[in-house]
């Protein structure tokens, strides 16, 4: 076969793009906007699409900087700065959330109070300008353009030529902030407040910056492309559910069965639509229909929701499948502490009331729920559980509340941890200020699943009468190498070997060293350490009394492959090669092939449960 290399390959979606772009380019249907004059000199071949991913990916066709004034579009931007500035109630006093069915222009007032039924129509958009806080005109202008830059990115201006036309022909808009007005609903200067809402309507943007300002209300109000907070996280949700019932005005109820996502249009022929925790759109096109929506940009928005099945109610079923990475006990995984040989058989027959889950990616609710419903079905079997975060992504709050009822439910009968929490800081403040969770320091104490394992071992090992104390002696004779020695071979070897003593932290050897010696481990405990860089080790295992370490050299004199350092004060008996006879290394060397053959049966059993 004939590889090209250094060939373009073009990315699936921008191809798709460009497909669906030349297409629905043939589309003539709508008539540019001319209520507002300076709106009809838009040619109405422009046409772009855009669209921006959660990660900050933007892809793009067609017109895309060509700039439009965002005109309706910018009801979301204010309403979202108005809830933040006002706070929820506050906004809802004045303005309710309503679909109205009507025209972007109706009048649609609540009867007595004068509430504008939503902030998508241009009465209650006007209500929303005039709650956004600013000493005086110029300097609300200038927060409401600040908040627009956070949406995009990029410094926004206003188009005088558009606002000064809508400004001068605006009379409707005008009779519903005179409504407004006596309602008591706007408070402020009625000019004022409609020359900031003609000024924002008339914010130039171009069809890209409305697919990253649609972006960031699917990232959760976090511009996905400069990482700037452009809305408060708890307001998103809000603004979201506006845009999805009255966003696309009395095309709203079919916009969102045909599409599905919540959004926005403008006269102006944008269009932006959100697919929460996905990705933004941004579609221009001038020609409108009957409702003040972009002809293409609606077709636009139909074709890729349809095509990639992103309508919100087409929904990916979330099971535990999708976040427990591997669920395990000690009889198939055990921790990395090398233990003499009749402990690691007892950690083997009773190691099912050690459940570890490891989970992966992001936890929701349903994910959640069922994650734990598999972990309850075997908890009559477990006395520790631990769970490990390491890998998890996001916790959600849904999530977070199931795990403290967990941990509620299993803490008087069970031991349970939860691991590989240390990138979760909220979920870890959560669980520290729960009061009803006493021992939360303990349920946290482990950061790795490895040392958590460990720990529950040690305790299963002593309810099995086995005493866990690497301080006691051992004698050369109960290591698991010197099994089958005679008693005079046994007092050869022991006349051989010399004890030789270590203060915690001492390195015994490093990798490299000359592999001329091998350790019996009688009192304490070391660790096999690589290096992985300058900065970073990792701990291949613990070797406890009872066990040995550097006899692989043995074998081959090979240097050492690892550093072995002292976890404690503790105690070896060195035995050099140089003054060992064939028959004691033929015993040792077959002691060493049968403990080998083991660790190999259960790594394979390791491999297969992690694979
Ligand atoms: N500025 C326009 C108006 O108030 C906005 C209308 C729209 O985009 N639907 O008429």
């Amino acid at each position: 076969m004939d590889i090209k290399t250094n060939m373009a390959i073009k990315n699936p979606l921008q191809y798709f793009l460009e497909k669906l772009h030349h297409e629905l380019l043939q589309i003539k249907d709508g008539v540019v906007a001319s209520y507002i004059p300076e709106l009809s000199h838009a040619n109405p071949e422009w046409f772009g699409i855009a669209i921006a991913t959660v990660d900050g990916h933007v892809y793009q066709v067609g017109d895309t900087r060509q700039s439009f004034t965002i005109q309706s579009i910018s009801k979301v931007l204010t309403y979202g700065l108005s809830l933040e500035h006002n706070g929820i109630d506050a906004v809802r006093s004045k303005i309710d959330v309503e679909p109205s069915g009507e025209t972007f222009n109706s009048i649609s007032l609540e009867p007595n109070s004068g509430r504008p039924l939503n902030p998508m129509i241009n009465a209650g958009a006007i209500a929303t300008t005039g709650m956004v806080h600013g000493n005086s005109h110029s300097m609300r202008l200038q927060v409401i353009l600040d908040t627009f830059e956070r949406y995009t990115g990029h410094p926004v201006t206003v188009d005088e030529a558009v606002y000064l036309s809508e400004k001068t022909t605006g009379h409707r808009n005008r009779g519903i902030a005179c409504l407004l007005q006596d309602f008591g609903i706007l408070e402020d200067n009625v000019d004022d407040t409609l020359d900031l809402y003609f000024r924002q309507c008339s914010i130039s943007v171009s069809c890209r910056d409305l697919a990253v300002t649609a972006a960031c209300l699917a990232n959760n109000g976090v511009n996905p492309v400069t990482g700037v907070v452009a809305l408060d996280k708890r307001h998103v949700d809000k603004v979201l559910s506006v845009m999805g019932s009255c966003g696309m005005y009395d095309y709203s109820g079919n916009w969102l069965y045909n599409v599905g996502m919540p959004a926005k249009s403008g006269v102006g022929g944008g269009i932006m639509a959100v697919l929460p925790g996905q990705l933004g759109i941004g579609v221009f096109s001038p020609p409108l229909d009957e409702h003040g929506n972009s002809c293409r940009g609606i077709k636009a928005c139909e074709r890729i929701s349809k095509e990639f099945g992103l309508h919100l109610y087409d929904t990916v079923r979330s099971t535990s499948a999708s976040v427990l990475r591997v669920e395990y006990d000690t009889t198939q995984i055990r921790s990395r502490k090398q233990r003499p040989e009749h402990e690691e058989e007892i950690i083997i027959n009773n190691g099912s009331c050690i459940g570890v889950y490891e989970l992966q990616g992001e936890l929701k609710f349903s994910s959640t729920e069922s994650v734990i419903s598999d972990l309850l079905e075997k908890v009559s079997t477990r006395k520790y559980i631990i769970l490990d975060f390491r890998r998890t992504v996001e916790i959600d709050r849904s999530s977070q509340l199931l795990l403290v009822e967990l941990i509620k439910a299993v803490k008087d009968s069970h031991m349970i941890f939860f691991t590989g929490l240390n990138a979760h800081y909220a979920f870890k403040r959560f669980l520290t200020k729960n009061k009803a969770l006493k021992d939360i320091d303990t349920i946290l104490k482990f950061q790795d699943t490895d040392h958590a394992i460990e720990w529950c071992e040690d305790r299963l090992l002593e309810a099995e009468g086995v005493a866990v104390n690497d301080d006691k002696l051992i004698d050369l004779d109960q290591h698991d190498l010197c099994a089958g020695l005679s008693s005079s071979e046994l007092s050869l070897l022991q006349e051989q070997v010399t004890e030789v003593q270590f203060n915690s932290g001492d390195i015994v050897f490093r990798y490299g060293d000359p592999g001329d010696s091998m350790y019996f481990i009688t009192k304490g405990a070391f660790e096999v350490i690589l290096h992985l860089d300058s900065k970073h080790e990792r701990r291949l295992t613990t070797l406890s009394a009872g066990t040995t370490f550097g006899e692989l050299a043995l074998l081959n004199q090979n240097r050492r492959a690892a550093e072995v350092r002292a976890q404690k004060d503790s105690l070896c008996l060195q035995l050099k090669f140089d003054k060992l006879g064939p028959i004691i290394t033929t015993r040792l060397v077959a002691n060493l092939a049968n403990k080998l053959a083991k660790k190999l049966e259960w790594d394979a059993v390791e491999i297969m449960k992690l694979s």
